[in-house]
């Protein structure tokens, strides 16, 4: 049984490693269709989203918006291109449709918005938001007598908002076990390194403190995401510290100086693909 077991386990691995890698693979292209984008955000969160959409969510591909859903919360609008990418695996949107990615009249823009796009939940990016919906919604579906639980994707920029703090307070108030948080922590956002900006740490003990069961993995790590989700217990809202490494899996922009918006020349595209495929880290 143990054997059967753990080949299921990587059954379930592998399936959200090749989910995270053709989301890397979709966000290069889509930012080389524009020429820009917020890239080396969405490389980073990959491996999340994918735990996210390839293993946890429960949705329907048809019909974006039923009631039974999963309801998974971007507070972070400019990681859609990630979302986006995350949504084409899911079948959501079409592939080819990524290649609009943030041009005029596309129902995928640079920024995210629930009225442009199917399955995207919110229109985040003033941060410390989504936190706060994420709740709000929790609350609902309890009401209703809903079993779906929300999933909510903040950033660690977004640990510097006062509103995060309340809603995560009243989260754990109302015992919101059908919420769970997930927080992007790249050590970097838009004014520079999240340590120079505000220090957030110990970011483990603070949530705990709120009331939040905790995890704190590496958010690059697939079989430690999904360890983490199956920790999750439906007593209490649940968080899941991701440590994450911007532009991961293409070691050029790993290594390149770490900036909220990167730039990448006409000529890079092409490297930043073929160093995904070796798959090799730096
Ligand atoms: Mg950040």
């Amino acid at each position: 049984m143990a054997g059967a077991s753990a080949a299921t386990a990587d059954v379930r691995s592998e399936k959200v490693a090749q989910a995270a890698f053709r989301i890397r693979h979709h966000a290069l292209n889509m930012g080389e269709a524009q020429g820009q984008g917020y890239v080396g955000q969405a490389l980073g969160a990959a491996d999340m989203l994918a735990a996210v959409y390839a293993d946890q969510l429960r949705y329907r591909a048809d019909d974006p918006h039923w009631a039974g859903r999963d309801r998974f919360l971007l507070s972070t609008g400019h990681y859609a291109i990630g979302l986006y990418a995350a949504l084409a695996e899911a079948g959501i949107i079409d592939v080819d449709e990524l290649d609009t990615y943030g041009s005029d009249d596309s129902r995928l823009p640079m920024s995210g918005m629930a009225s442009y796009t199917p399955g995207m939940e919110i229109s985040g990016g003033s941060l410390g938001h989504g936190l706060t919906v994420a709740v709000g919604m929790a609350l609902g579906l309890r009401h209703q007598g809903s079993d779906a639980r929300v999933i909510n994707f903040l950033s660690d920029g977004e640990l510097d908002e006062g509103s995060t703090w309340e809603a995560a307070m009243g989260a754990a108030h109302h015992g919101l076990g059908n919420l769970i948080a997930m927080v992007d922590i790249n050590a970097l956002q838009a004014d520079g390194p999240t340590a120079g900006v505000l220090r957030t740490e110990p970011i483990a003990d603070k949530w705990s403190a709120c009331g939040w069961q905790v995890a704190r993995v590496d958010g690059n790590d697939v079989d430690a995401l999904l360890g983490a989700f199956d920790a999750v217990s439906t007593g209490a809202p649940s968080v899941i510290l991701c440590d994450t490494k911007v532009g991961r899996g293409v070691p050029l922009l790993e290594n390149r100086e770490k900036a909220h918006f990167m730039r990448i020349d006409a000529d890079e595209w092409q490297i930043c693909r073929d160093q995904l495929t070796e798959g090799v880290h730096a």
